[in-house]
């Protein structure tokens, strides 16, 4: 069979099951009303949490770095692209998250993959939450070590994994260890209970990974992330955030001691073997990370807990403990989720339907995220489009 037949052939799979996807073109800046294939449309499917994506003062920051750096950076940072961008970027990140020392990654992807490649692989074991992001998973899987999974947010499956761990590796202990989980979950914005992973990750003389992607700049003193929020940070030895959520820009990065970062430089494959960013992207995330410290960004943070608690409460749902700002709909069947998300696009609503791979099989959903930029009628309107849909909504996949 010829390529083209065979890949037609898959996408007709994907067709029927209704898992076929598209990139929909956007003629406008991120923001909370956006341009989507010509259509205005109130859009609650960014995780620009903080709406800085379009700030003044980071596009400012970059056409600044424009101005004295240029466009692109040249070669990877340890060949001759290490622009002051990036030294300045890491030098901030390492204070605002507390740690000896930080490193930028060009994605949140490549920091995953480079950070547990290097540090992890064969004869090692790494332990995940089920529901770690695909980049997470694919630098597990990649790495060598071998994997064991433990029910999602579930403390006594995780304590059963490392029990057996410890029975598997002997008196002799060879073998590391790494327990890795997100700390607000990327599809159903749940929080890890991360004080108690972390008593159980020393307990069992294991290593800890969090991935704050979807709480960096929104929890915690001045948006440090959850880690900070519940006062674990310092017993977290490798803390991994992003730059293109909550901050604004694009980008990855990797918080910690001396030693990991070091070792990262020397190991991570992503790392030492990719072209460094523009350097206009660490100015803009530079210019993300100053605003969340600033009165401004709690002012943000503010505007954005109301909105998540107006949308709780009129949409009747239980309110969550520790509140991020992504509230899946879990309607299980695609075929309905997709159906729900053309409806709400019929009323200039973008809400996006999430699928496999994105989610399990039959868990799909309608995500909804809302960031500081939309106001409270926004948010009505919302509800009021949902409300119409008249679909039995689910807040959690265990429901
Ligand atoms: C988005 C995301 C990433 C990847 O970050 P990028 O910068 O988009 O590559 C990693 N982990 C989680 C939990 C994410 O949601």
């Amino acid at each position: 069979m010829s390529l083209d037949a065979e890949l037609s052939q898959r996408l007709d799979v994907l067709r029927e099951q209704n898992l076929f996807r598209q990139v929909r073109r956007v003629d406008s800046p991120q923001s909370a009303h956006i341009q989507i294939e010509g259509k205005p449309c109130l859009n609650f499917s960014s995780n620009d949490y903080l709406g800085l994506a379009n700030h003044l003062a980071l596009k400012q920051a970059a056409i600044d770095a424009i101005e004295k750096y240029g466009a692109g950076s040249g070669a990877s940072r340890l060949v001759c692209g290490s622009l002051a961008p990036f030294h300045q970027l890491d030098t901030v990140l390492a204070k605002f998250k507390q740690t000896q020392a930080a490193l930028t990654f060009s994605t949140g992807y490549a920091a995953a993959l480079g950070t547990i490649g290097a540090l992890m692989g064969r004869g090692d074991i790494i332990i995940l939450d089920k529901l770690v992001h695909a980049c997470i998973v694919d630098a597990a899987k990649s790495c060598g070590a071998k994997i064991r999974v433990f029910a999602h947010n579930d403390l006594e499956d995780l304590e059963k994994k490392l029990k057996w761990v410890a029975k598997s590796r002997g008196p002799s202990g060879q073998g590391r260890v790494l327990v890795i989980t997100e700390s607000i979950f990327s599809m159903d914005g749940d929080a890890a209970p991360l004080s108690e992973i972390v008593a159980l990750k020393k307990k069992y003389g294991a290593w800890l990974m969090v991935d704050e992607a979807h709480a960096t700049g929104i929890l915690g003193k001045i948006g440090r992330g959850l880690a900070n929020h519940l006062g674990v940070s310092n017993q977290i030895e490798i803390q991994m955030g992003t730059l293109g959520k909550a901050l604004g820009a694009s980008g990855g990065f990797i918080c910690g001691s001396r030693p990991l970062i070091d070792t990262l430089v020397n190991c991570a494959r992503s790392f030492i073997f990719s072209t460094a960013p523009v350097p206009a992207a660490a100015a803009a995330a530079m210019a993300g990370v100053q605003i969340a410290q600033l009165p401004e960004g709690e002012k943000l943070r503010q505007r954005l807990k109301s909105l998540v608690e107006q949308f709780q409460s009129e949409m009747h749902s239980r309110k969550l403990e520790i509140p991020g700002a992504i509230i899946p709909i879990i309607l299980r069947d695609e075929t309905k989720a997709v159906h729900a998300s053309k409806k709400l696009r019929e009323q200039n609503i973008f809400v996006p339907a999430i699928r496999y791979p994105s989610v399990a099989r039959g868990a799909a959903r309608l995500r909804v995220t809302l960031t500081a930029a939309h106001t409270p009628d926004d948010v009505s309107r919302l509800v009021c489009a949902l409300k119409s849909l008249s679909i039995a909504f689910q807040r959690r996949t265990d429901e």
